[in-house]
C-alpha cells in the first residue's frame, strides 16, 4: 500500500550540491516526489520542527545549523515509504551508516548528516503537515 514520508535535504547535501543525486536515489528505490519545495529555514521554523528534540544538548546547534542555508523538503510516496527511505538514508552518524547509503556517501558529521527522514508513518503525517498544505499534495 502506497505510503508519504517526509524527507529533508539538509543546507550540507544543498551546499555540496547533491539534490541531483540525492532524489535521483529517492526515485531509484521506488520513493516518488509528490511535494517538494526549496526554502529557507528560520531559526523559528526549525526549532518547531524538531520540538520533540527541544531537551537535547545538540537542540540548538541542530536548528542553528538547518537555518543555515537552503535545504529541499519533500514528501514521497511509495511503498512502505517510511521505512524504505530510513534504510536509504543509513544511521543518524555517517561513519556508523552501512556503505551505499545517502549518509554513508553525502554525510558529513553526525549534525550535518544530509538527509532528514520521518521516522514512523504517525510522525510522517504530522511533519508533512509541517510544510506542505493539504491543498499543495495530490
Ligand atoms: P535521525 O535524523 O537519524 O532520525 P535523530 O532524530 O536522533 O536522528 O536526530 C535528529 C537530528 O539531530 C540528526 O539527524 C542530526 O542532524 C542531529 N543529531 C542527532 N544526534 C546528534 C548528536 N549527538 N550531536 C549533534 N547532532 C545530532
Ligand atoms: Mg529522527
Amino acid at each position: 500500500m502506497a505510503e508519504r514520508t517526509l524527507a529533508i535535504i539538509k543546507p550540507d547535501a544543498v551546499a555540496k550540491h547533491a539534490i541531483g543525486d540525492i532524489t535521483r536515489r529517492y526515485e531509484a528505490a521506488g520513493l516518488y516526489p509528490v511535494g517538494m519545495r526549496m526554502m529557507q529555514l528560520s531559526k523559528a521554523c526549525a526549532e518547531g520542527f524538531y520540538a520533540v528534540h527541544r531537551e537535547r544538548p545538540f537542540f540548538n546547534d541542530l536548528t542553528t545549523y538547518m537555518s543555515s542555508g537552503p535545504v529541499v523538503v519533500l514528501t514521497l510516496e511509495g511503498s512502505d515509504a517510511v521505512k524504505k527511505n530510513r534504510d536509504l538514508m543509513g544511521a543518524t552518524d555517517p561513519k556508523k551508516a552501512d556503505a551505499g547509503t545517502i549518509r554513508a556517501d553525502h554525510g558529513a558529521s553526525i549534525e550535518a548528516n544530509a538527509v532528514h527522514g520521518s521516522d514512523s508513518v504517525e510522525n510522517a503525517q504530522i511533519e508533512i503537515r509541517y510544510f506542505f498544505a493539504e491543498s499543495e499534495l495530490p
